[in-house]
């Protein structure tokens, strides 16, 4: 039986940075396919406000260029176009000045749903929070979407977590990290408490270890001088892997509810041991035929900062103990690539004789390309010739194996901004989750920083150092391939 979409409510959405690249690539975008899906309410409002020298028209014009860049598979005609921009306002606002804030409040409807999304840059997030209730524009109900980064330290985070919480609940704070609003990452949670199957098998009895890559074959290019000041470690890790090694590694909450989910969650993070340097190796991209380094995109020959990092991580409780998770991100690498590979035990004794190499089943849950999950199995090969053994993938490609009952996938975004405004948290992260995140994290940085010591050079469309190859090589094991 298939469950019916949990209907939306009415909502007044602010977007501050209404007018910024990801409101012009995601947001915008996101909201019209929802609409054009029949889960806006033909009433609800969106409303940008920034510092754009724009009027409504001005802002409806940037949206229809929004949409037509970036939804090509729109199911609406041109009157859902119409439809989707008579819903849109502009207000002109600067968040470090006081006008306009109370022009915006006149703008927003009593008894509906509001909802403030701050698409700005990390150190305005405060100052909206105290603008919005200075001037009075929130109730208990209203809810605001906070951006990444979620601080750049722990220091950076709890201070950030007290200026939001000044002025908001915790119920009331949703801080995205989008790969937890993909599909195939809460197939994830599906697969494991909602099958018989592979519950039992979750554990350091049977699985070997897992690995979990997010691999990105552009360079930093433009956003150089930003990234130089993050690094793979806290663009990355802090965040979206740590978020999948939890979801991977949790005990089974009790329900599928906010706090249930992000209780285990937290117990993931906390359970992890410190990483040693051994265990840990980060990179820069070199050129290669004219093609700029890691060095040249971020504007400083003596950057340290790493476009690549691998980790060993132990979670030490008793499902883990003994099975190392394998983390690693970068950019400039063979392919993109962001897969979560569970991988079990061989079998413990072969019956067969001959070749055939033994190896263990492999859970490969692919966010992107083609989200889906596949199982590989050992069948016999086909035909007569004696008992040949060989591995194939049982294959769960979404889009193939649902077929029109899904048009497509939505994108994170659609999702999480509706679980926004259905007030459902499941899928954002909590502060206690982000800070703890930052304690595992801080130190790994600031052994870095101590030691001085350089990331190591690898080749661009590569698997990234060699160092990191061999993180798992002295396991006796290897990392999956990252395919272009
Ligand atoms: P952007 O620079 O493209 O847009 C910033 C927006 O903020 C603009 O609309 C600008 O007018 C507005 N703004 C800036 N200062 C203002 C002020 N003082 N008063 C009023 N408005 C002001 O930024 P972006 O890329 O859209 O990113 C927005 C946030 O989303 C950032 O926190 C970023 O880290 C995060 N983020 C962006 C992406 C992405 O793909 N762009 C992805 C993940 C997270």
């Amino acid at each position: 039986m298939v469950a019916q979409t949990i209907p939306v409510k009415t909502f007044d959405l602010v977007i501050f940075g209404g007018t910024g690249d990801l409101a012009r690539r995601k947001i915008l975008p996101g909201l019209f396919r929802r609409m054009c899906a029949g889960q806006m309410p033909a009433d609800a409002r969106i409303i940008a406000a920034a510092r754009s020298d724009l009027d409504d028209a001005g802002f409806r014009q940037f949206a229809r260029d929004a949409i037509t860049e970036h939804v090509k598979d729109s199911q609406c005609d041109e009157s859902g176009i119409e439809r989707f921009l008579a819903s849109l306002a502009f207000e002109h606002l600067d968040i470090f000045e006081d006008s306009g804030w109370k022009k915006l409040k006149g703008r927003l409807r009593e008894g509906v749903v509001s909802a403030f999304y701050f698409s700005v840059g990390p150190s305005l997030f405060g100052e909206i929070a105290r603008k919005l209730t200075k001037f009075g524009l929130t109730t208990d109900d209203s809810r605001i979407v906070v951006e990444k980064p979620f601080g750049r330290d722990k220091a950076s985070a709890v201070a950030l977590n007290a200026e939001l919480k000044n002025c908001f609940d915790e119920h009331q704070i949703y801080r995205i990290d989008h790969y937890l609003g993909k599909e195939t990452v809460q197939n994830l949670m599906a697969i494991r408490f909602g099958n018989a199957l592979f519950e039992p098998l979750w554990n350091a009895q049977h699985v070997d270890h897992v690995q979990i890559t997010v691999a990105e074959s552009i360079g930093v290019d433009g956003r150089g001088a930003y990234y130089n000041k993050s690094g793979a470690m806290r663009d990355m890790v802090q965040n979206h892997l740590m978020q999948l090694l939890c979801l991977t590694a949790m005990e089974p909450p009790s329900k599928y509810g906010a706090d249930s989910v992000r209780d285990e969650k937290l117990k993931v993070i906390k359970a992890l041991e410190p990483v040693s340097t051994l265990n840990v190796v980060r990179g820069q991209y070199l050129g290669d035929d004219g093609e700029a380094s890691y060095l040249d995109h971020s504007g400083d020959p003596q950057s340290r900062t790493e476009s690549f990092v691998a980790l060993k991580v132990n979670v030490a409780n008793w499902r883990w103990a003994g099975t190392p998770f394998y983390l690693r991100t970068g950019k400039r690498l063979r392919g993109r690539m962001s897969e979560i590979a569970v991988v079990f035990k061989d079998p413990p004794h072969s019956i067969f004789e001959g070749e055939f190499d033994r190896r263990g089943n492999v859970l490969v849950i692919r966010l992107q390309p083609d989200e889906g999950i596949t199982l590989r199995v050992t069948i016999k090969e086909p035909g007569p010739g004696g008992m040949r053994l060989t591995e194939v993938p049982l294959d769960m490609t979404f889009a193939e194996a649902l077929g029109d009952k899904i048009a497509y996938l939505p994108d994170a975004y659609e999702r999480l901004i509706m679980d926004v405004i259905r007030g459902d948290q499941t899928l954002f992260m909590r502060g206690d989750e982000v800070e703890a995140a930052w304690d595992w994290v801080d130190p790994i940085i600031a052994g870095w920083t101590e030691s001085g010591v350089r990331p190591l050079p690898y080749d661009p469309l590569g698997s990234g150092p060699e160092d990191s190859l061999m993180l798992l090589h002295r396991d006796g094991r290897r990392w999956r391939e990252i395919k272009p």
